[in-house]
């Protein structure tokens, strides 16, 4: 099932436990708007390359649309609509005051140079930039784009509005980004994992995780598990995967990977089949990566007792199924990888304050949020007797169906 598919059957399921109108239903569902352009640059040798790219606004019910931009040869315009819909879901989950995009260029960013990436960037951004905004549609970093293309973005976009450093999150913190950004979204894993944990009186400590994906978001998770004693048994990036049932030394592992950019050749643990990694037995099994790997062909082989879902709808409906008839407890997405545009959502704020906070408060307040969003997710299981992934769909549905209610239909 394609991402888009997957994602509106949940949004389906949400909308009949919610009982909501169908018009309304219908104008929740379907994006408010879709760019798509053409961005041509010269390559290094003065040759032509050429990339599409994508902007979807899914909705701004609740204020400014708000979503990271992918740079990946698998980005298409069904599944930047699915995870721009996310994006609308997760910022009404984490009851922070967005609306919902995505964006997103068909590119493979190891292929490309610096300077043809900075190109491409700074094309992309002269060719949507008259449908972003402070307070209309803020971008982020997403996979295969980082702090250093939300410069390039901030600096192109400031060449047609003047300099508005709030365009962009997950900046550099020299151009005014956020302590504790870099780090959010994998550090929000961890605070949901231990918002559920609570509920069975568990701890991070003494359990063993296995994390696939190995980027920012893996990699920020792991060491906050580490931190707090939680064993690491095996994991996994682009390279391959390794195991090691002892617990893999993370802060070793991260410095290997600074080295020699994968974790091929890392000494700590046994080389695995990455296919393996994610039937691995295990306490927790956190998907980091792309969508959809968790899927009818592997779904019964699972034996990890919790999924927490780091990466966006790792787990397709038929696997999310499977896994629950097998007792699975899964921490759907929307919800479990808030932190990075919570923490992202106060970078905005920090902006507009022009006042900067220090670390600790930024981890404080995401901490707050996390934790709050989990009992607002537990209220909602309760009331309509469901699972955590519709807990949390129908809270976000319900703070987005009553802002659209409130804001009228007159035209
Ligand atoms: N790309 C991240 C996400 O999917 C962060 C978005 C943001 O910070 O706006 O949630």
């Amino acid at each position: 099932m394609n991402a888009l598919s997957a994602t509106n059957r949940n949004f389906q399921r949400a909308a009949r436990i919610l009982g909501l109108d169908s018009k309304l239903e219908r104008s929740l569902l379907i994006p408010f708007r879709e760019i798509k352009v053409e961005c041509t640059i010269p390559k290094d040798d003065g040759s032509l390359m050429s990339f599409m790219g994508f902007r979807i606004h899914h909705n701004n019910a609740r204020g400014p649309m708000k979503g990271g931009i992918r740079y990946h040869p698998e980005v298409e315009p069904d599944e930047v609509n699915a995870l721009a819909q996310l994006m609308t879901w997760k910022t009404a989950v984490a009851n922070i005051p967005y609306g919902g995009s995505k964006g997103g260029i068909g590119c493979n960013p190891r292929d490309l140079s610096i300077s043809e990436l900075e190109r491409l960037t700074r094309v992309f951004t002269q060719k949507i930039h008259d449908f972003i905004g402070v307070h209309s549609d803020v971008l982020a970093p997403d996979m295969g784009t980082n702090s250093q293309t939300m410069a390039w973005i901030l600096d192109e976009y400031s060449k047609f509005h003047g300099y508005s450093p709030a365009v962009v999150t997950g900046k550099p913190i020299g151009l005014g980004g956020s302590l504790g950004r870099e780090g959010a979204t994998g550090l929000g894993v961890v605070f949901a994992t231990e918002a559920l944990f609570a509920e069975y009186g568990k701890s991070i400590a003494d359990h063993t995780f296995v994390i696939q994906g190995f980027g920012n978001v893996g990699t920020w998770a792991a060491k906050s598990i580490f931190e707090r004693r939680g064993k690491v048994i095996a994991a996994s990036d682009i390279s391959g995967a390794i195991k090691n049932p002892n617990g893999i030394d993370i802060p070793t592992l991260l410095k290997h990977m600074d080295n020699n950019g994968t974790l091929k050749g890392f000494t700590g643990g046994d080389a695995m089949d990455p296919n393996e990694l994610l039937v691995h037995e295990c306490d927790v099994l956190i998907p980091s990566a792309l969508g959809g790997v968790l899927n009818k062909e592997n779904a019964a082989d699972v034996k990890a007792k919790f999924i927490i879902e780091a990466a966006n709808h790792p787990i397709d409906p038929d696997a999310d199924d499977i896994l629950s008839k097998k007792g699975v407890i899964i921490l759907p997405d929307i919800y479990a990888n808030s932190g990075g545009v919570t923490v992202s959502y106060f970078e905005w704020v920090q902006n507009i304050q022009g006042f900067m906070w220090d670390e600790e408060k930024v981890n404080h307040e995401l901490k707050k949020y996390i934790t709050s969003a989990f009992k607002d997710i537990k209220k909602m299981c309760k009331t309509h007797n469901c699972d955590l992934r519709m807990g949390a769909f129908t809270l976000g549905l319900n703070r987005v169906a009553q802002a659209t209610v409130l804001r009228g239909w007159e035209a």
